[in-house]
């Protein structure tokens, strides 16, 4: 898809950081501020539709990796590709290098260069995206060396494996730099993460409760904060962060840049930014444009006690390389997990009802591909980023029309192709229809001999039903196909 080029226009103020380039300023005291005089008028829409856009660790990865600012020969792969052309430093584009980056995502290109400038920036994006590195960037290329009392840059998100995963991201990103990087999230005996904290980090990611708690302790100072990222703003919004999500922005100094991302940008998350944010500009990389062209989704109508073995016989048939079950529910995540264990050699299982340490052990096991399946709920399942995921399992239709969204962007990762099954019983036609009005697509009626729509079916007629009122195509003749 095009992208509609605006020149962007940078936010004006006297309070807010200076030009990148600028020689850096003395760590300013924490104020007890928000950003509500901004003025809305002025908040630049800039749409710019993009085609397509860690490993987790135990112990904080060693992040102090050799002598910053040594001089570096720097690869000509990377020097002359498209991250060349985004005004970065040497040691970055080294890093890019290490990392295996050839050319910027989209989001990359896009956000990297606006960011640098030090506005304020709204960008519609999910994982997936290369968003991480979008701001892991331009955080990393404006720290300044010299005396902090705190981090010079907090990234909030809303789940332990995010920050892990944002943290790992950002780690690989600093290479060859002296700098330390900590994640801050529940689950974790807080005294471990404190001394880190207390030992000096330039960049801290963590989850809102706990980084409230570290304040709290005053094992964390955000004085001296210049930037914040607000990673999935939506999912942090919904599951109740809002509170300490304010707590911790009233506390940040007033000069700092606010980077804000989400998949979704309902009230709720533009509220947030019309109160803590300046003037921000706005970037759309939203997920209907996304997703759509490597992602194959299907549904299946089938009765909820005929799901596993539908669920099986996908498996037999279609040999995932790697793929998730998502579940509603910790105990149907559960049931499904102990009945898959009977039929797949590689599977485990992931909920909040599990223990952070063992979370994060399922996770590593699966990033690294020893684990083949994983069932598990929405919470767990939204920031899994592993590119040899080929196959997404909605065993149960997700209840929010987003998180059909998130699950199903966990396959299809940078490009690659990936397929999506979700089950849908026969009186969960509206559900169904609410997902396809929200990615503003059709999904394909899926075809496995014995689970033909038409074979048993049950429940209320969809005709009965209130049906939400059709945005586009042909929901009519569709809807009844469904039902019989
Ligand atoms: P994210 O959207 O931040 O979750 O990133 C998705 C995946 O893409 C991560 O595994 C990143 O390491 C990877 N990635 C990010 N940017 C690039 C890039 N420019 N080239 C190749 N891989 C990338």
């Amino acid at each position: 898809m095009a992208t509609r080029k605006r020149v962007p226009r940078r936010r004006q103020s006297p309070s807010s950081p200076s030009d990148s380039s600028a020689t850096p300023t003395t760590a300013e005291p924490a104020v007890e501020a928000t950003h509500e005089s901004a003025s809305p008028k002025k908040r630049r829409r800039r749409r710019s539709r993009a085609k397509r856009g860690g490993g987790d660790r135990e112990q904080e990865p060693p992040v102090e990796t050799a002598i910053a600012a040594e001089e570096k020969t720097i690869d000509s792969t990377v020097a002359s590709s498209g991250f060349a052309t985004l005004g970065l430093s040497d040691m970055m584009l080294n890093a890019l290098t290490a990392a295996g980056y050839i050319e910027p995502t989209p989001v990359q290109a896009g956000l990297i260069p606006l960011a640098l400038k030090g506005g304020d920036l709204m960008g519609q994006a999910q994982t997936g995206t290369g968003k991480t590195a979008a701001f892991a960037i331009p955080i990393l290329e404006q720290l300044t060396s010299g005396k902090h009392r705190g981090p010079q840059a907090l990234v909030l998100v809303p789940t332990r494996e995010l920050a892990v995963q944002v943290r790992d991201e950002m780690v690989k990103l600093a290479h060859g730099r002296r700098i330390h990087i900590v994640a801050a999230y529940g689950g974790k005996p807080v005294r471990g993460q404190a001394e880190k904290l207390r030992r000096g980090a330039e960049i801290v990611v963590g989850t809102p409760g706990r980084l409230l708690d570290h304040l709290g302790r005053g094992s964390l100072f955000i004085g001296d904060l210049r930037q914040v990222v607000l990673d999935e703003a939506d999912r942090m919004l919904d599951i109740g962060f809002r509170p300490d999500i304010e707590k911790i922005l009233r506390k940040c100094p007033q000069s700092r840049q606010t980077l804000l991302f989400s998949a979704t940008l309902p009230l709720p998350v533009l509220r947030l930014a019309r109160r803590y944010m300046r003037d921000p500009e706005e970037l759309d990389y939203s997920p209907k444009d996304i997703g759509v062209e490597t992602i194959e989704q299907f549904y299946f109508t089938v009765d909820p006690e005929r799901k596993f073995d539908l669920l099986v016989r996908l498996i037999e048939r279609e040999q995932p390389t790697q793929a998730i079950v998502f579940c509603r529910t910790r105990r149907g995540t559960e049931k499904i997990y102990q009945r898959l264990k009977k039929k797949v050699d590689s599977v485990a299982a992931i909920h909040g009802d599990l223990q952070q340490t063992v979370r994060d052990r399922v996770m590593k096991s699966f990033r690294d591909g020893q684990v083949q399946f994983l069932v598990a709920t929405d919470v767990v399942g939204r920031g899994i980023d592993v590119t040899r995921i080929s196959h997404i399992f909605n065993f149960d239709i997700p209840e929010f029309c987003d998180d059909y969204v998130h699950r199903v962007g966990r396959t299809g990762r940078m490009g690659r192709e990936g397929v999506a099954y979700t089950f849908v019983s026969p009186e969960q036609g509206n559900e169904l229809t609410r997902i396809e009005m929200r990615i503003n697509r059709l999904l394909k009626r899926g075809e496995m001999s014995g689970f033909a729509d038409s074979d048993k079916p049950t429940g209320q007629p969809e005709e009965e039903k209130p049906v939400p009122k059709p945005v586009f195509g042909r929901r009519g003749t569709r809807r009844v196909r469904r039902a019989l």
